[in-house]
């Protein structure tokens, strides 16, 4: 029997695990809440929910198809181990994952399983990260033939194939089409008030919503996208908003890719003006940059919790926060800094579990600059609120945002400066700032200027010691972008700085 681990592919179409396996005979899916995978400080029910969601949308379509699927509420070896059993010969299916560095524990004993059952493991690429990359130069090369494939058409199922009764005590589940949407939630112990808390925004139907995004965006959407993603205000609508939908893999990214060179190509043969080309290739930039930074953690797992450049291990306090760190990163957290722009964003995102880039950079920038506090803790709260967390993404941004990657340009976002380019009527700041919290200067939480040179000089004082170049020639090799690299590097070695390898 083949057995497909759903993880970050819920969807039919371009899905190769899903393919080979529907190729293969009888098809099972099975979902896992293994507290490896769910119960780590930077997840939360918000992420679950969505999850569930789309399975129960994507169960829907494979039942049509005899195909069932199941959530596995335990220990997932345990069910592994209980199936084997039953059904002797088992193949396992699923995409390759780059997750948080719980679930790559959980796949390390899911493999040991394999080896000792003698049961085969399919894994199959489907975020366009290469794994066992040797040579970072070789990236760009594969990242063109993995999109320059065909995509992968929606399954055939055989018909006629009979998929063995598998008994509520295997699984200890019912299949989910049998369940109703509340019925699912309350089997998965999701609190209806904590539903509505989390997740007052989640559309009702996810493949209708992602659907239409796509469309919209393409069509009208993205056409001052290039001007606008900065902006809280304009980004909600200038970008594409797709980003929950492709970490969970409703949407794959070669779907995506292909749907932009599709409307790149519309546009090229007729008159237009350049501005939607000019957002579209911007556009295009982000999906090379989604794959680059998830294939960072692919080669590092430890990113999620050490920094890039050793350097700037112990320059802020990982451990156990003092009294003060604790109080900073609560009113952070809560939205009260007493800067107007920095609370409003913390609020919009709490609200809608997501936010633009610019200003998810500027909210990390504050804390770990500004407030001093290490990434790893603002890390986790953001990520909990963030939809689309993607770890793979997220961390090394966390890190660039920070500081420590020792190969980026170290950025200290002023949020006033910010406030004055990206929202100058305030309309954003008033509308998420509803409760009043103070924002004039005695209220603010630390003094933005003192705050902003101390961070600076802390952080280049390293850049200046002497082991730092080699140590940031070791992360380059290892992560950095090689777009622009000889450029570059001809400038930097020729003005003889520090640093000779920066990445953009
Ligand atoms: C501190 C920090 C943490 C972040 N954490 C995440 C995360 O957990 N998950 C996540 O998807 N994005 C993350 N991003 C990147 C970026 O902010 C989001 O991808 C983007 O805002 C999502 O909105 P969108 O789908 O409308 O993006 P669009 O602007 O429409 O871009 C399309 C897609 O390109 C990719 N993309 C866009 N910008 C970037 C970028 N700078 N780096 C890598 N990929 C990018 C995303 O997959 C995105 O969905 C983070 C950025 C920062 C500064």
């Amino acid at each position: 029997m083949n057995i497909v681990w759903l993880k970050n592919d819920l969807r039919l179409y371009d899905n190769e695990a899903l393919n080979l396996a529907a190729k293969d005979g009888v098809v099972l899916g099975l979902f896992s809440l293994d507290e490896l995978r769910w119960n780590t400080p930077d997840r939360s029910i918000r992420h679950k929910v969505f999850t569930l969601r789309a399975l129960y949308e994507l169960s829907k379509q494979l039942i049509k198809f005899k195909v069932p699927v199941y959530i596995i509420k335990g220990n997932f070896i345990t069910t592994l181990d209980r199936l084997k059993k039953e059904c002797g010969v088992l193949t396992l299916y699923s995409h390759q994952e780059t997750g948080n560095f719980s679930s790559y524990s959980l796949d390390k004993k899911v493999r040991k399983w394999c080896e000792l059952n003698q049961v085969k493991w399919v894994e199959k690429r489907q975020n366009n990260v290469i794994r066992g990359l040797k040579k970072r130069d070789l990236w760009s090369k594969k990242w063109n033939e993995f999109m320059g494939k065909d995509c992968f058409k929606q399954p055939h199922f055989d018909y006629n194939v009979v998929i063995p009764e598998i008994r509520n005590s295997q699984l200890s589940s019912p299949k989910i089409p049998d369940l109703e949407w509340n019925d699912l939630l309350k089997f998965c112990a999701i609190d209806p008030l904590a539903l509505d808390l989390a997740c007052n925004s989640l559309p009702v139907n996810l493949n209708k919503r992602m659907d239409t995004l796509l469309t919209s965006f393409f069509r009208e959407r993205c056409v001052n996208y290039r001007t606008e993603m900065s902006s809280p205000l304009k980004a909600e609508y200038a970008c594409s908003r797709l980003s929950p939908f492709l970490t969970n893999g409703m949407l794959s990214i070669r779907t995506l890719y292909k749907e932009l060179l599709a409307t790149k190509d519309v546009l090229k043969s007729t008159e237009v003006d350049q501005t939607q080309l000019n957002s579209l290739r911007s556009f295009e930039k982000r999906l090379h940059w989604r794959c680059h930074f998830i294939q960072k953690l692919e080669f590092e797992p430890q990113l999620e919790y050490r920094c890039m450049h050793i350097n700037y291990e112990h320059v802020r306090n990982q451990k156990t926060l003092n009294a003060q760190e604790e109080y900073l990163l609560n009113l952070w957290k809560e939205a009260k800094t007493g800067f107007p722009l920095i609370d409003a964003c913390m609020n919009y995102l709490k609200m809608t579990g997501w936010i633009n880039f610019r200003m998810r950079a500027m909210l990390v920038s504050f804390a770990s600059n500004n407030l001093w506090l290490h990434w790893t803790h603002s890390g986790e709260h953001l990520a909990r609120l963030f939809l689309d967390y993607e770890p793979g993404i997220h961390w090394p941004q966390m890190q660039m945002q920070s500081g420590t990657t020792g190969i980026n340009t170290i950025r200290i976002y002023n949020p006033e400066k910010q406030l004055v380019d990206q929202d100058p009527n305030q309309e954003f700041t008033t509308r998420w700032n509803p409760n009043g919290w103070p924002h004039s200067k005695i209220d603010q939480i630390v003094d933005l200027k003192n705050s902003t040179q101390s961070a600076r000089e802390r952080l280049w004082t390293l850049r200046k010691s002497k082991t730092f170049v080699d140590l940031a020639k070791k992360v380059y090799h290892e992560h950095g972008s090689r777009m622009r690299q000889n450029s570059r590097l001809k400038r930097r070695s020729s003005s003889n700085t520090q640093l000779t390898l920066l990445e953009e």
